[in-house]
């Protein structure tokens, strides 16, 4: 992965319905700002692809929100302008987060005929209850359905999003999903354990006990269950909370040219970026990006990211006038990202050879008392060949602990 290559993520922050758990920035009552809001989008790439020289890039992220609500025709408006305004990959990773309750085959096919070539599906739960309980807007036979649908409109590289540790939820529930999950053969999946975010309905109902509050332990056993599940039917654990398939049956000419070396075949290329500190740039509201020594963040409401494109000026590279925040991003930073962030690759961990060819210094001088007090307590441990520093499996279940540590 070249630092000169680019990631492009770009947010969707519309949903048809908020889910009872969810505080991700998006909204479900300015459906009807969808074309506007492409507008925009398409005056943000061209001024920032402008700005950068037609920059690199080998990845496209649109996540949200629900970008599957966009008709395929827009999508292939958005990925025809960052083919002008950047030079894009041909074998460029390009994901599209899709909510089963918004996809049918038609839709998919015309999806990966506009250029998607992996769909992240948010299957969630094979509990029909569970899926009620979440807020979400389909049910697991949909959910299922969408997935064959995929495979049938092309899609040789799909992931799926799971969740667990939901009030009430068994390990019994959680294997069920599992298993169901596993019997689609996805080439990836990521795990999250439910997090009450303040504010949420759901952290509402636990509050005032309609709901059982999640138990950490059970989300624990949940997750080395998970852990070896996973690993029997073939996954790596790359990342904390994904595992991906060097290989696949439904594998298709392109996946090959689509993988990171040290990684798994399917591990996303994408999502890689940020845990390995590599540049990306952040489009529509509530963005984020990191490059040319910036962060920065996007406004996060649809109306004023409409108007500041639509009224504003091109900015200085990777800025445009929808950025409501930036900042420097310096060595420093990037000296400790390298180690939080490269401690969630469960895998491959933190090399010490590269990170002393990137930053001209050894972390076990910087981190030395970090690095020495979490071996000590059997959260940090080197791989097999003594150069990379990883978490131990008892690490992966305490990981924040060890972060802010390197924060
Ligand atoms: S579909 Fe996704 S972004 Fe939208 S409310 Fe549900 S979890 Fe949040």
């Amino acid at each position: 992965m070249d630092a000169e290559n680019y990631g492009l993520y770009f947010h969707f922050p519309f949903c048809l319905r908020r889910c009872r758990y969810c505080d991700f920035y998006s909204t479900e009552r300015k459906l009807a700002r969808i074309p506007a809001y492409v507008r925009a989008l398409m005056r943000e790439i061209e001024w920032t692809g402008a700005a950068g020289g037609s920059p690199c890039a080998d990845s496209v992220f649109f996540g949200g929100g629900t970008p599957s609500l966009l008709e395929p025709g827009q999508l292939g408006r958005v990925l025809d302008r960052i083919r002008k305004s950047f030079r894009l990959d041909p074998q460029a990773e390009i994901t599209l987060e899709a909510n089963p309750g918004t996809v049918d085959r038609a839709r998919l096919a015309a999806f990966r005929a506009a250029g998607v070539n992996r769909l992240s599906l948010g299957i969630q739960s094979a509990d029909d209850g569970e899926l009620r309980m979440l807020g979400r807007i389909h049910t697991y036979a949909e959910a299922e359905q969408a997935c064959r649908d995929a495979r049938r409109a092309g899609f040789a590289n799909i992931s799926l999003d799971l969740i667990y540790g939901l009030p009430g939820q068994t390990e019994a529930a959680w294997t069920h999903t599992l298993e169901r999950a596993l019997a689609l053969g996805p080439e990836h999946l990521s795990l999250y354990a439910l997090t009450l975010e303040r504010g949420t309905e759901l952290a509402r109902a636990v509050r005032r006990g309609a709901l059982p509050a999640p138990e950490d332990d059970a989300a624990a056993e949940m997750y080395e269950r998970a852990e070896e599940m996973l690993a029997a039917a073939g996954y790596r654990h790359y990342e904390i909370s994904n595992w991906a398939r060097d290989a696949s049956p439904a594998a298709g000419a392109e996946s090959a040219d689509l993988c990171v070396p040290g990684f798994p075949a399917r591990a996303c290329r994408h999502n890689l970026r940020y845990w390995l500190i590599r540049p990306y740039l952040g489009f529509g509201a509530g963005a984020h990006g990191c490059a040319a020594g910036k962060r920065y963040a996007n406004i996060r409401s649809v109306e004023k990211f409409i108007d500041r494109i639509r009224t504003g000026t091109p900015r200085r590279f990777p800025l445009t006038p929808a950025a409501s925040r930036s900042s420097a991003h310096t060595r420093e930073d990037e000296l400790r990202e390298a180690m939080w962030l490269g401690l969630r690759l469960t895998e491959a961990g933190v090399s010490r050879e590269a990170y002393r060819s990137r930053f001209g210094e050894d972390y076990c001088v910087r981190f030395r008392k970090e690095i020495d007090s979490s071996i000590t307590d059997g959260l940090l441990e080197w791989t097999r060949n003594g150069e990379a520093l990883r978490l131990t499996p008892r690490g992966r279940l305490l990981g924040n602990r060890v972060f802010q540590l390197f924060v």
